[in-house]
């Protein structure tokens, strides 16, 4: 690992630096005119994407440039680069990779333009944490793909343009692995019925999606017919990599810290309390090994080698954390940590109560623990399968 950087990447640096000094108004500042302007103008530098091809829009960056950038838009707490988070996180490497030149001109420009969001309809009723053997059965009908069956847990979907969308087209098949083909589906198709699940926050942020004999352009399929498996398996390791970012924990810590600053319980400080003041730490020492594996990553992509089953371990060790941030707040707050948004009188609009609740989004969403512990066990440690 170097963490020395080059003079060009010293210059890359300043120049975002000088870029936030004379563009980044507080926080409290931020109006939504600031921020349509913001957006035009990390675009225009082409900062969305920064790592993608420039043939496609993107920013031709080197993968250090880029982590340069964010963690520079990170500490100044600036708004995220870009705003189609899936399109951004693994839809669009799926299509760099895999798509067609008509699929890459057509999709990637506004997902990098965040013009509309994307949806992943990978899970469905049976078929989460063994997703590759899901039955959503799709026959080919002349220049049509003609789809049939259930996605669930599907994030987003009632407020998504497009999904990307993994499909049974080979029943027969001799691999559960084999016969699955990706699909990019516009969700005003005829035939997909979403219907939104309250999840036990009171939010409705995912949904069950049917598809009743929906009809897909065979031009819309990602690589090859029965080749889905290969297409997902990059673009969740993709998913993994993003998810691993520590810079929204840095974030929340901060937060936490905030909170027991400013809370006062049986005439004490809360930020002055010596068990409190040890979580803090120890999360914040889980943050840092985090910050440094992610590090080894970054080498290992530096060195041009793929990234693999490596990305669980900050998956895992997030989820971790997260939870464990969460409880943390909840008992900084005491007794007023009962009290959800809507009631007299919450701590922060009740907005850690909530934050609390919303576990199984980092917890579950992308792979359960146990499945990464799996991942890691068998392909980095050599252990038997499971
Ligand atoms: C907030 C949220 C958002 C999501 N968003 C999306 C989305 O946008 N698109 C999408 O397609 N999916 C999404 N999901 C679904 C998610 O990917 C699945 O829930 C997840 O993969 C687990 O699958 P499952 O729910 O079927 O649980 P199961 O696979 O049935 O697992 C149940 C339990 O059994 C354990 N288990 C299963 N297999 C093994 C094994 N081999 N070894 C040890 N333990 C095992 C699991 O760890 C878990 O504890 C989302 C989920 C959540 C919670």
């Amino acid at each position: 690992m170097d963490f020395q950087l080059s003079e060009e990447e010293e210059a890359f640096r300043n120049e975002v630096r000088g870029f936030l000094d004379d563009n980044l108004p507080e926080s409290h500042e931020r109006t939504p005119d600031f921020l349509t302007n913001w957006s035009k103008q990390i675009r225009e530098r082409r900062w969305v994407g920064f790592s993608w091809p420039k043939d496609v829009g993107g920013g031709g960056g080197s993968i250090m440039e880029q982590v340069i950038l964010k963690d520079e838009m990170a500490q100044r707490k600036a708004p995220s680069l870009g705003s189609c988070f899936m399109g951004l996180a693994w839809v669009g490497p799926a299509i760099i990779q895999y798509g067609t030149e008509a699929q890459k001109q057509k999709y990637v420009p506004d997902i990098l333009d965040g013009k509309y969001q994307w949806c992943t309809g990978y899970s469905e009723p049976d078929s989460g944490s063994d997703l590759a053997s899901l039955k959503c059965k799709c026959e080919r009908d002349g220049d049509d793909y003609v789809v049939n069956g259930q996605k669930i847990w599907t994030s987003i979907a009632m407020w998504s343009k497009m999904m990307i969308l993994l499909v049974r087209t080979d029943q027969a098949s001799e691999s559960k692995h084999d016969g699955i083909t990706c699909l990019l589906v516009p969700m005003d198709t005829k035939g997909i019925d979403v219907r939104p699940i309250k999840n036990m926050s009171g939010g409705e942020m995912f949904a069950e999606v049917f598809f009743d004999n929906v009809r897909v352009p065979v031009e819309n399929r990602l690589g090859e017919e029965g080749e889905g498996w290969k297409v997902t398996i990059s673009a969740l390791a993709s998913e993994r990599s993003s998810i691993a970012e520590v810079h929204g924990l840095i974030r929340k810590i901060d937060e936490v810290k905030n909170l027991a600053r400013g809370t006062i319980r049986a005439g004490r400080v809360m930020s002055e309390d010596p068990g409190i003041r040890r979580r803090i730490a120890q999360a914040e020492t889980k943050i840092e090994a985090m910050r440094l594996n992610g590090m080894r990553f970054l080498t290992k992509q530096l060195k041009g080698e793929p990234l693999g089953s490596e990305t669980s371990i900050n998956k895992l060790h997030r989820a971790d954390l997260e939870v464990g941030l969460g409880e943390l707040a909840l008992e900084i707050l005491g007794s007023s940590a009962t009290l959800m948004e809507g009631s007299e009188p919450t701590v922060d609009g009740g907005a850690w109560a909530k934050y609390s609740l919303n576990w199984p989004e980092v917890v579950i969403g992308g792979g359960t623990p146990n499945i990464q512990k799996n991942i890691i066990s068998e392909r980095m440690l050599g252990l038997p399968k499971d």
